[in-house]
């Protein structure tokens, strides 16, 4: 290790920044930021310099560096573009023990300052040693993504519960345990998800040696295939779960992220046989959930876009269980964008409707003629079984023959495939594709743009 990182108190001390420009701005906002007192010593200031100083209420003297400016600093910043200056600066800084960074040039400091991903209270500090600051934002980035967007408060809840628990379990050991058994529950995802008095309920009856014996039911949907289209939520959450319920839809590179030892059941439905009554799958939801597990309903798509989820969550909600939905790209936009058509488009299309094409006895309960008018895009699920019917009843309430549909078969995976036509010719092109369920429905202008624009997605 080439330095050794530190997280300097500078509360209240007084903190030296030698220049007034841009560079030297924002070194002093860190410092302000961090509570220090700050006191800026330039001949001339940017504006945003000027305001930080009078917001923060610091000192500024309006001059040229002299050695004398730097009695009683804690810490100093030169940020000059004078070389002479900021030698001068780090000299003097290291003749009287004072820490300095000189921005810039590595040789006149004695300490660096890091990329930091600030969740205060959880900071996060990376360094290159200076080998290269932009891999160590690009570390800053990948670490700020991968953090969920609460952790702050999940720090501020614990810190605040530090004492009372210390009370509760005295041996630090047992304490040890204690909290590592906090962030291995279902906690975390309780402050995640906003509802922080329930956590810090868990986290008291917890210390009392009273564990709560219901779980949380996580009700996420996967997206359409890739699986590069889960929300960073879906993953975190498939993580945690402890029993995994998940439909057809969910493709198989999503379930191979799912944590290795938990329990998964396939209670998937294809269109004519359902394989589990929505009702069974309901009941395990509660049951699992009673057991005091995190039980993953994972969905393909979004939940609430043809995914029964309202029914599911009902159920949870009549129990008292706790839970959280979370959505997913849906299949008519996964499939529309990787087959290169763009849903709605100034020119073509003002609208667009995701509608079920699920044929029922007596046809499909849609209102055709609105259907068929110009400017809008339909995006048909679960329609290929109805596709005959589709193709003619907005024909006959108008739309043109020669309208392009797309037919998009397991959209966004690696078996994904296209197939374009007409109103007229799509069922003798689909016969000639050989194309199968799971299919999603495209109807409109902006299906010609496939070839203009030439843009597919990457399955
Ligand atoms: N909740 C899901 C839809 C469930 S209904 C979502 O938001 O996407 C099931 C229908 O979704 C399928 O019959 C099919 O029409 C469509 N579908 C889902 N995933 C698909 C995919 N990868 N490719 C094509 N169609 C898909």
């Amino acid at each position: 290790m080439e330095r050794l990182p530190l997280f300097l108190d500078i509360e209240s001390k007084l903190c030296i920044v030698i220049g007034g420009g841009e560079v030297a701005f924002r070194k002093a906002n860190l410092l302000v930021q961090a509570g220090g007192r700050l006191q800026v010593i330039a001949p001339d200031l940017c504006a945003s310099m000027e305001s930080l100083c009078g917001e923060s209420q610091a000192k500024i003297i309006r001059g040229e560096f002299v050695p004398s400016h730097l009695q009683g600093a804690n810490l100093v910043f030169a940020a000059t573009n004078s070389l002479e200056v900021n030698t001068a600066v780090s000299e003097t800084a290291k003749r009287l023990g004072i820490p300095v960074n000189v921005v810039d040039q590595p040789e006149l400091c004695s300490f660096i300052v890091p990329a930091i991903v600030d969740r205060s209270p959880i900071v996060v500090a990376i360094s290159s040693g200076g080998a290269s600051p932009i891999l160590a934002r690009s570390i800053k980035g990948l670490i700020d993504s991968l953090l969920p967007a609460r952790i702050d408060r999940l720090a501020a809840l614990l810190r605040r519960m530090r004492g009372s628990v210390k009370k509760l379990i005295p041996s630090i050991s047992e304490r040890t345990r204690f909290w590592e058994k906090v962030l291995e529950s279902d906690i975390p995802e309780l402050v995640y998800s906003g509802k922080e008095e329930q956590a810090k309920e868990r986290i008291e009856q917890r210390a009392l040696r009273a564990p709560s014996a219901v779980g949380e039911v996580y009700l996420v949907g996967a997206g359409p295939g890739d699986p590069e289209l889960l929300t960073l939520k879906a993953l975190r959450l498939m993580h945690q779960a402890d029993v995994v319920l998940y439909d057809r839809l969910v493709s198989e590179p999503i379930l191979a992220k799912l944590r290795p030892d938990a329990e998964k059941i396939f209670v998937g439905k294809a269109r004519a046989d359902h394989a589990v009554p929505q009702e069974s799958i309901n009941s395990m939801l509660l049951r699992f959930a009673k057991q005091g597990k995190r039980v993953l309903r994972l969905k393909g798509g979004d939940p609430f876009i043809f995914g029964r989820g309202g029914e599911e969550i009902e159920t949870l909600a009549a129990a008292g269980i706790s839970f959280q939905v979370v959505p997913g790209i849906t299949a008519a936009s996964g499939c529309a964008t990787y087959a290169g058509i763009p849903l709605t488009h100034r020119d073509y299309s003002q609208s667009v409707r995701f509608l079920t094409g699920h044929i029922r006895e007596g046809g499909v309960p849609l209102n055709w003629a609105l259907l068929a008018s110009e400017q809008q895009t339909l995006a048909f699920y679960m329609g290929l079984s109805g596709l005959e019917i589709i193709c003619k009843q907005l024909t006959r309430h108008g739309m043109s023959e020669d309208m392009p549909i797309a037919i998009i078969e397991q959209g966004t995976t690696r078996h994904q495939k296209v197939c374009v036509s007409t109103l007229r010719d799509i069922n003798e092109r689909i016969q000639e594709f050989d194309i199968q369920p799971p299919t999603l429905i495209i109807v409109g202008r902006v299906v010609a743009l496939r070839d203009r624009l030439n843009w597919y997605g990457e399955a």
